[in-house]
């Protein structure tokens, strides 16, 4: 008999025939097994598919036919449970000898050796398996490999069309989704949230496999790759250009790999057998992932995880469903599931359904993760297994405070969620009933209060939380969202709209702080060695003045009237503040000579997040009217460690004897020079470090909106004269970190962190 791979045209024209008839689906389904086992010159060919939580043997060229409907495994059971589980192929010349393999005596197939069994697949997850068996031991060939596969994709439809198996009985080989599952991640924004599962890139489903059109086919294709293209370049190009670090390189690879000749000549080969385009795509997909589950290599594993996601992307296009979930319209209490996502993207969804977003990958320091904040949507990232199979609409809980993620909760865990969910509303709700109340201790010290910001929709949180102003203006987010330099007057209006939308409140502006992971598409940059340390902040803004005297021009004519407060980010130097205040100065000479209305008052300060500048205070102090200390930066300097590296997260503590012991002398130095001191970096705004921030003596702390409320609650909850004495103990203590002894502290002493 003639192998398959000397005539797949053939087998798939009789295939087309059989899927076309009007036979019901198991006749259909014995006629393919037959014309498999006779192609392939295989004594057994056997259909099983998933009906509840089982794998069932529906049909058989070989197997004893009692077996039919009454063998039955469970998934990850036997090899045939393996192919189910792990979705990717087995071909084996000894079957008996694999460790997985168990033996099921109605079947009678004591007698085989060599198995071939490959997944039958539906939108990517296994309905079922396809294998065929021979007496004698026998590699199979690649071809027979593949064509089996093909057969396998065409059966996929009998469970679409519901023909084979009710709807009802239908599951998938990923997992028993009754059963609760649970994955960490990590928090990138807090909350709690209850809701269905949607996937931001949706998956489709391809209901027509087979086609004799061969050029037809082609030219789907050629017209899939081009939108492809388009949209991988339309989004690194777009207005949000926002992506950056990971992302980024993501899509780099992305265009390498849909340029790649190699994998769509294989798609076209496929096309060339008798598939469509979209199943030709999703054959191709399938050897990928046999491939991905063999290699051990991590880096191969995961440009072949690319190259999956890629494919998903390349069969939407191909079905004309290339938009996001956002596009479609969410559900009600709807949780999106996104391999990674633009903050663009993000603020694309109804914010009134959207209750929760999940990042498979992503990190807590990029740009949607800020907006996930500045929106109050919890926001988990870097989740440990796999998330992007999970099936939509399933119920999910997301537990934005310890980074927990619930699919399907059993009653029990459902309710004690949803009392956490009230919990949390309540004392949302008792936030907002302190908003005009005092923010001061029990022993009558005040704290200021103010946010940090970068979007319109800070200005709002700062409102509703009753913050006193905005402490950290970050610039460089208007700048980031632009492909081109933002002219002066589009730049002035944006900053006079935040000045107007403050009402009265002050705003500090920080001017551009580009540079390190912060990319804007209009500056280049060589690569650098260590970007934290690079060219970035006010040293891009001293080598390229233009880019900072233009920003200074518009902040000038966006405060006319009234009062400009700006800073500099990343001073290292007393030269540099006073060439960048001088740079300042030239610009308001200019303003006045060319008699346009200026600022009432003009407060110039510095950020200062850079080690060395806090032992030049004595010549710094004199020049500048107010600091404000970025302790993100501060704290990755002096310990010498990322901030963007999840894996040094937790290593240092800034609640130690050496930094708390830094910050201390800033502030001793600043009260005697009499200069106002803001803290304007994370640290400030989770309750322990604020509160031991005001027990060594910052009477002003700038934070995200969303901190206001605890930071408000634990300084009401305060007695500082009785933690000013007990920190100046803990200091003196030569340990890495007093957090637990704070801790301890607020328990005795009923303080609210
Ligand atoms: C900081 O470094 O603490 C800071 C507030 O600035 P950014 O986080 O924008 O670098
Ligand atoms: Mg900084």
């Amino acid at each position: 008999m003639t192998p398959i791979n000397n005539a797949p045209r053939r087998m798939m024209r009789q295939l087309h025939e059989i899927m076309a008839s009007e036979d019901d689906a198991e006749v259909r389904l014995n006629k393919v097994v037959h014309l498999v086992a006779s192609n392939m010159v295989a004594e057994v060919c056997s259909a099983y598919f998933i009906r509840g939580d089982m794998l069932e043997l529906f049909a058989t060229e070989g197997l004893k036919s009692e077996a039919v409907h009454n063998t039955r495994l469970r998934v990850g059971e036997g090899l045939v449970g393996l192919v189910a589980s792990t979705r990717s192929s087995l071909n084996l010349s000894n079957a008996q000898d694999h460790p997985k393999f168990v033996y099921r005596p109605e079947t009678g197939e004591e007698i085989y050796k060599s198995m071939m069994a490959v997944p039958i697949l539906r939108s990517g997850k296994s309905v079922g398996v396809l294998v065929v068996q021979n007496q004698a031991s026998r590699h199979y060939s690649e071809e027979e490999e593949e064509a089996l596969q093909t057969v396998a994709m065409v059966l996929a439809e009998l469970v679409v069309s519901g023909d084979l198996i009710t709807s009802h009985d239908q599951n998938d080989g990923n997992g028993d989704r009754s059963s609760t599952t649970r994955f960490k991640g990590m928090v990138f924004a807090e909350g709690l949230a209850e809701g269905v599962v949607v996937m931001h890139e949706p998956r489709v489903e391809i209901t027509q496999h087979l086609s004799e059109d061969y050029e037809g086919q082609l030219k789907r294709l050629d017209k899939g790759f081009e939108n492809l293209l388009a949209q991988i370049d339309e989004i690194m190009s777009a207005e949000d250009i926002l992506h950056h670090g990971e992302h980024r390189e993501i899509l780099d690879v992305y265009k390498l790999f849909a340029r790649d000749k190699g994998w769509r000549q294989k798609i076209e080969d496929a096309i060339e057998s008798g598939l469509t385009a979209e199943a030709a795509v999703e054959k191709i997909q399938v050897e990928n992932r046999t491939k991905m589950m063999k290699t051990e290599d991590p880096y191969l594993r995961e440009r072949l995880s690319d190259l999956d996601d890629l494919a998903n992307r390349l069969i939407r296009h191909l079905m004309g469903k290339a938009g996001t979930a956002a596009s479609k319209g969410l559900p009600e209490n709807a949780v999106v599931v996104a391999r990674n996502m633009g903050p663009a993207e993000l603020l694309d969804y109804d914010r009134d359904k959207l209750k929760a977003v999940i990042l498979q990958e992503g990190t807590p320091t990029s740009h949607v993760a800020i907006v996930a904040r500045a929106l109050g949507i919890p926001m988990l990232g870097q989740i440990e297994e796999n998330l992007l199979d999970i099936d939509e609409g399933v119920q999910i809980i997301v537990h934005g405070l310890d980074g927990e993620i619930f699919i399907s909760p059993p009653p029990d865990i459902l309710e004690s969620y949803r009392d956490a969910i009230g919990a949390r509303a309540k004392l949302l709700a008792r936030y907002d009933d302190m908003r005009d109340m005092p923010t001061v201790t029990k022993d009558g010290v005040e704290i200021e209060l103010v946010v940090n910001g970068g979007l319109t929709m800070d200005i709002e949180g700062m409102h509703r939380t009753g913050a006193r102003g905005v402490g950290l203006f970050r610039t460089e987010f208007q700048f980031m969202i632009s492909k081109t330099l933002p002219r002066i007057g589009p730049q002035a209006e944006f900053y006079k709209s935040i000045i107007d939308a403050a009402n009265g409140k002050p705003v500090t502006f920080r001017t551009l702080d580009i540079g390190g992971d912060k990319e804007v598409s209009f500056l280049k940059r060589d690569d650098e060695e260590n970007p934290a340390l690079g060219w970035r902040a006010i040293r891009i803004a001293l080598d390229r003045p233009a880019l900072l005297r233009y920003q200074l021009r518009a902040l000038i004519t966006a405060a006319a009237g009234t009062t400009l407060n700006v800073m500099f980010p990343m001073i290292t130097n007393v030269d540099e503040f006073r060439l960048a205040k001088s740079i300042l100065e030239k610009e308001l000479a200019r303003h006045r000579l060319n008699k346009r209305a200026m600022p009432k008052e003009i407060n110039v300060g510095t950020m200062l997040e850079v080690p060395s500048l806090v032992w030049q205070l004595d010549s710094l102090l004199p020049l500048v009217d107010f600091v404000s200390i970025g302790s993100n930066d501060l704290m990755q300097f002096f310990y010498a460690c990322d901030r963007d590296n999840p894996k040094l997260s937790n290593r240092y503590d800034p609640l130690s004897p050496p930094s708390l012991h830094m910050l201390k002398y800033i502030v001793k130095k600043c009260n005697e020079a009499k200069v106002p001191l803001t803290l304007c970096g994370e640290i400030g705004g989770k309750s322990v470090s604020a509160l031991a921030l005001i027990a060594i003596g910052f009477r002003r702390l700038s934070i995200a909106p969303a901190a206001i409320g605890p930071v408000k609650m634990m300084i009401r909850s305060l007695n500082l004269a009785e933690i000013e004495q007990y920190i100046n103990e803990l200091l003196s203590r030569s340990t890495s970190s007093i957090r637990p002894d704070l801790e301890a502290y607020a328990r005795d002493h009923d303080v609210k962190i």
